[in-house]
């Protein structure tokens, strides 16, 4: 059977950070479901798809096309064909992804293509709901938190060079935000699974967070 590593927890936490250390690590697969969620809601905001407007959801759905494309265990995201993992990282898709995630044919349509990918190859994927909701029976579940003015601090070093127009204040405002819609949406919230294993990354180095990882991965 194949592996599926889980890794969960709050906005800028490390998720990927430490995903794509252990997926290189275990040579499985990284798969990213924020940039899923990021990619669709792009199309959503490029189309002006009016999130109150089932019929015009459910056709955007259809016309939305995913693939990733690993390079160096960096995960590259087209949406119909272009590369869009540099856009879907600004702020515009940022602020207005919480509400996109939260529509249930978006879930719904994220999901079965999540738990497709994961049906026949060792894969570690991070997100909101993947222990939860997508793989309720992975090998291995993580739950990642850590101090929100570090995770601002992290995020902002990593955003300031390409787009030194945004200030820490915002980066963590968005972080609240987006914690407080991700955890008290309707469908599928952010919360830690039973079985999930609780990862406080605020004062451990990548090396550490990859060891813990690595310790709980049954042989
Ligand atoms: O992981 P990342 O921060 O890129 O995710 C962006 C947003 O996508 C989250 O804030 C959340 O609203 C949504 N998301 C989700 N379920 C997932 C992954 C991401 O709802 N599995």
């Amino acid at each position: 059977n194949n592996i599926v590593v889980a890794i969960d927890g709050y906005s800028s936490c490390g998720k990927s950070t430490l995903a794509k250390a252990l997926a290189k690590k275990l040579n499985y697969i990284y798969v990213d479901s924020g940039a899923m969620y990021r990619a669709v809601t792009l199309y959503f905001l490029r189309n002006n798809i009016d999130l109150n407007d089932h019929d015009s959801i459910e056709q955007a759905l259809k016309n939305i096309h995913l693939n990733f494309h690993s390079r160096d265990y960096e995960s590259h995201i087209t949406l119909n064909d272009e590369e869009v993992s540099e856009e879907i990282r600004q702020m515009p898709v940022s602020t207005n992804v919480s509400p996109v995630s939260a529509l249930k044919e978006v879930r719904r349509e994220m999901v079965k293509q999540q738990q497709r990918m994961g049906r026949s190859k060792n894969i570690v994927m991070d997100g909101r709901d993947i222990g939860t909701a997508v793989f309720p029976n992975a090998s291995l579940k993580l739950f990642m938190t850590a101090d929100p003015k570090v995770r601002a601090e992290r995020r902002y070093k990593e955003i300031h060079t390409k787009n030194p127009e945004v200030t820490l204040a915002e980066v963590f405002e968005n972080i609240a935000q987006r914690d407080y819609a991700d955890t008290t949406r309707a469908e599928s919230p952010l919360v830690r699974a039973d079985d999930a294993v609780i990862l406080d990354n605020t004062n451990l180095t990548p090396e550490q967070q990859l060891q813990f990882a690595l310790d709980r991965i049954t042989p």
